[in-house]
């Protein structure tokens, strides 16, 4: 993958030095203060150089919902990033057709940028638990340490059983969010019965919401 064809941000210029790239990947819909805070801390815990904020495509493992159309997320993506000089929204997902499986963005990833990179994948750990199941799991471990947000109250020994059970030697690193307690679902469910958002999300997001009528009845 060319990365200036595909608008990422450069890393690695200098040969002597390791670098570190946190993807944040996660559907968006709509993105929170939860996100924001979880991938700002994950920055600060591992000493990541950027983070780069990764809306999902067409997931096709949400067959239960309709989600909001890849290009609204990506707004509200740039929308809440856009004053961090540390985080940077990418359309890499949206932009390609299909399913789009994390392997396959880790692995251009991989190639766009010099092997003194390394990446940081950060998700949810409700996403995590289930990360055996996903397309390629063990090509995942060999290409990223993970990192699981987790909500207050959130049991970890449940996943790490089921990781560790896999055989597949993935190296994972848990970090409790208390802001998690914010949920995409729960504000899709208070625009809908006309409740308020603000301080769940940035003023921005809840505009964009507002302009655009998502999420509303
Ligand atoms: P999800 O099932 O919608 O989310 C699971 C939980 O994690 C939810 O509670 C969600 O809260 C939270 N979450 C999601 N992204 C987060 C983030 N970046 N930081 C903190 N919490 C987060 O998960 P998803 O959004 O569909 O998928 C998460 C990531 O895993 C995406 O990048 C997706 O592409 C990848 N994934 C890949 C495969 C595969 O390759 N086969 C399969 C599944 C998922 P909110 O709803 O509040 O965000």
């Amino acid at each position: 993958m060319d990365r200036s064809a595909s608008q990422l941000p450069e890393l690695g210029q200098d040969p002597g030095r390791e670098y570190r790239l946190g993807i944040m990947g996660g559907t968006f819909d709509p993105i929170h203060y939860g996100h924001l805070v979880t991938a700002e801390q994950a920055r600060e815990a591992l000493a990541l150089d950027l983070v780069l904020f990764m809306p999902a495509g067409s997931p096709a493992f949400k067959q239960d919902r309709e989600v909001t159309s890849p290009e609204d997320r990506y707004a509200m993506t740039v929308l809440a990033t856009a004053a961090n000089p540390s985080f940077y929204a990418s359309r890499f997902e949206i932009d390609r057709l299909g399913v789009t499986y994390t392997v396959d963005t880790l692995k251009a990833l991989r190639s766009a940028y010099p092997e003194n990179v390394h990446l940081y994948f950060i998700t949810g750990a409700d996403a995590i638990i289930d990360i055996v199941t996903w397309h390629d799991a063990a090509e995942i471990a060999s290409l990223a340490t993970l990192i699981a947000a987790t909500r207050p109250g959130y049991d970890i020994r449940q996943a790490q059983a089921r990781i560790a059970a896999s055989g597949i030697d993935f190296d994972v690193r848990y970090i409790q969010i208390p802001a998690l307690a914010i949920s995409s679902t729960n504000i899709r469910d208070r625009v809908r019965l006309g409740k308020s958002v603000r301080y769940l999300t940035s003023e921005s997001v809840m505009g964009y919401i507002n302009k655009n009528r998502l999420y509303h009845m």
